[in-house]
């Protein structure tokens, strides 16, 4: 080995545990596009309305597990920084969504979100509300109008985004304050996130939610007590806070997701009868990862999802009766894996600190999980999901 060959490999082994670099952007080009009309994509055969044909079962409960910004490169980042493995193979059918809002080709989270839990496209920060800032039924919603057992599960705050989009409605997804007081409303079964402060220490009120919460009878809990310490096979509700505001990262010692996931699903089991179950349970991190151009912080937080995504399938595989769907809101960073790439080191080259517009995976497995193939807008998600739950009758709206 000649001297320069021996500095070489000192230096790839000295950064050989997903060693990443970070490039600068290699170019950024601007097109004229026409302008972007609110038209739909015509239904494919697999993203149209019409669920019966060729559906061999319907599911009776589904879990959505959302990794925010997760796209296709945070997911290949994440799978050959694992050992070129993740538990995203396991899914058989996978689809791509159009991740639009209502007046912008970038959606953010709120928006996103909002067209999954509505079927609504809407405007950037808009939650649980349609383009004329009117709130719109969730699928959480219409499943708890059917007696239907409901959880919300996050890495983010429980009012972030993505959640919120769920349970609350408001114009602008940063009123913390109005949406955790939605959330006294929602009767969400389990709630496991961070935000505490939302609900306790107020400022644009003098309530305490975390009283309000246990005056409708929810166990209310939070990080001084383990996840394993909750009550199980109970028909209490749960509020679980996993932090005051943000909950860390995963790699300062942020390790409630599995745990979080585990509990979330036996207890809606539990508690579910014949009319079955919905839980979302979102990676949050994920995106915040992109947001600071951090392939490491991408990595591991991807890394602590991908369990989750394997824990639900198990859980989906014994169950029998269980539709999981995985896929994410947008991806965050315009990441993506350069040349000289090796498995042992990674070299990595964001082109935004923001959102981009690239389509988005959809991995599904279970009862119905066919309906999920082919190309669809992001709102399709929510139509899929109501009409395997049979939950048109409420769900229907005048346009
Ligand atoms: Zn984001």
């Amino acid at each position: 080995m000649t001297n320069s060959s021996l500095i070489l490999s000192l230096l790839l082994s000295m950064c050989a545990f997903i060693a990443c670099k970070t490039q600068e952007p290699v170019s950024v080009s601007t097109y004229p596009i026409p302008p972007i009309t609110q038209v739909s994509s015509p239904p494919s055969a697999t993203g149209a309305m019409n669920p019966n044909a060729n559906l061999s079962q319907r599911p009776k409960n589904i879990i959505l597990l959302i990794g925010d910004g997760m796209g296709m490169t945070q997911i290949t980042l994440g799978m050959l920084a694992n050992g070129d493995k993740s538990a995203l193979e396991s899914y058989p059918v996978v689809g791509i969504h159009k991740p639009r809002s209502y007046d912008d080709l970038i959606t953010d989270s709120a928006a996103a979100a909002t067209a999954f839990a509505t079927g609504k496209r809407t405007y950037n920060g808009a939650i649980g509300v349609d383009a004329d800032t009117i709130p719109v039924p969730t699928i959480l919603e219409l499943c708890e109008s059917q007696g239907m057992p409901t959880g919300l599960v996050a890495t983010s705050t429980i009012v972030h985004a993505t959640p919120a989009s769920f349970a609350s409605h408001n114009p602008y997804r940063k009123n913390y304050e109005a949406i955790a007081a939605d959330f006294m409303d929602a009767n969400v079964d389990v709630l496991i996130g961070g935000g505490k402060k939302y609900f306790e220490r107020r400022t644009t009120d003098a309530s305490n939610l975390l009283d309000t919460l246990r005056s409708l009878d929810y166990y209310v809990s939070d990080f001084r007590d383990d996840i394993d310490d909750l009550p199980t096979e109970t028909l209490q509700n749960i509020a679980y806070f996993t932090a005051d505001t943000d909950p860390l990262k995963a790699d300062m010692g942020r390790d409630y997701l599995l745990p979080a996931t585990k509990y979330t699903l036996d207890y809606l089991d539990h508690k579910s009868g014949q009319e079955g179950f919905f839980a979302m349970i979102e990676g949050s991190q994920i995106d915040w990862g992109g947001h600071a151009n951090d392939d490491q912080y991408v990595i591991t937080e991807y890394l602590d999802y991908d369990p989750v995504i394997a824990y639900a399938y198990e859980w989906a595989k014994a169950d029998g009766e269980t539709l999981v769907i995985v896929t994410a809101d947008h991806e965050t960073g315009g990441l993506a894996i350069q040349p000289d790439s090796t498995m042992d080191s990674l070299v990595t080259a964001f082109t935004s600190t923001y959102h981009t517009a690239t389509m988005i995976p959809v991995f599904a497995f279970g009862p119905g999980s066919e309906l999920f193939a082919g190309i669809y807008d992001n709102t399709a998600i929510f139509d899929k999901m109501v009409d395997l739950l049979e939950l048109h009758d409420q769900s229907k709206q005048p346009d």
